[in-house]
């Protein structure tokens, strides 16, 4: 059941659905089962190709990639796109990397649902956190290293936000950036500026689960240096967590 199924939109359906971060078997059970049974499929660029050999094959494809400063479908055309299929009596899958609620814009095109009585359901999936960090030997938390972590951003300047920056330069926690490679100057000197240490360990983890993973390490203050050798997508880690990650790797990267 639903909260928002009406008469007025028969069959017609959204499912939310996370991909994880690239490895196709990090698929939850129920991810696979929609994008299989879909029949239209809108996705975006971080979405592996291997996952989208998985798709019905009968479905409609529909890529909506967005790159930094490069968007190729604004956020309310996909709105309305998901709207329009939805109304055709189509099951639609709305397909994105990770989890969809993670920095993601999943809960923007969900309010447009709502807003249009589309019914919908969420499938969450493996943030990128989560699985590059696995993939590389890395635990988030650790008794010795880290009691917290954080999920930050890498846009905010972008987004005209600011953050507490006080409040993450602290020693037993562990930062996790999203879109971070472009910002890493700003983020190192943020964070040495607000008393993180210099030698803190980072690490870089690029394409992170997929066959192409590769991962950087070093400190703080030489992030925007490594990130210079990093391509997207990369997850920026900062703490003191990273540096188990030549002990604990189980890949050969
Ligand atoms: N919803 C996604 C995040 C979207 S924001 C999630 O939950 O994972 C896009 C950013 O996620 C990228 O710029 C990068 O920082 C990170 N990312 C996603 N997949 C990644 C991967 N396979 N390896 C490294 N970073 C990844």
């Amino acid at each position: 059941m639903t909260k928002h199924a009406t008469s007025a939109n028969q069959g017609g359906f959204v499912s939310l659905v996370g991909a994880g971060p690239g490895d196709p078997d990090l698929l939850t059970v129920k991810a696979l089962r929609l994008i299989q049974k879909a029949e239209v499929v809108l996705y975006d660029r971080l979405v592996s190709e291997e996952i989208m050999e998985l798709v019905n094959p009968q479905a409609e494809r529909i890529y909506v990639g967005k790159r930094l400063n490069l968007h190729c479908v604004p956020q309310d055309q996909i709105n309305q796109v998901l709207v329009n299929k939805a109304r055709e009596n189509k099951h639609v899958v709305r397909l994105k990397g990770g989890d969809p609620f993670m920095f993601g814009r999943g809960g923007e095109e969900l309010e447009k649902l709502a807003a249009e009585a589309i019914p919908y359901e969420v499938v969450p999936g493996i943030t990128a956190a989560a699985g590059c960090t696995a993939y590389a030997g890395i635990p988030l938390t650790h008794r010795d290293h880290a009691q917290s972590v954080h999920f930050i951003t890498g846009h905010l300047k972008r987004e005209g936000m600011e953050v507490d920056w006080s409040g993450f330069a602290k020693g037993n926690t562990t930062l996790v950036f999203y879109m971070g490679l472009k910002e890493s100057p700003n983020i190192q000197a943020k964070l040495m500026d607000n008393g993180l240490d210099g030698d803190t360990p980072i690490a870089i983890i690029e394409r992170g689960t997929t066959v192409n993973q590769r991962v950087l390490t070093g400190t703080l203050s030489t992030l925007s240096e490594i990130a210079m050798q990093a391509i997207s997508p990369s997850l920026i880690v900062v703490g003191s967590v990273t540096s188990l990650h030549k002990q604990l790797s189980w890949l050969d990267n």
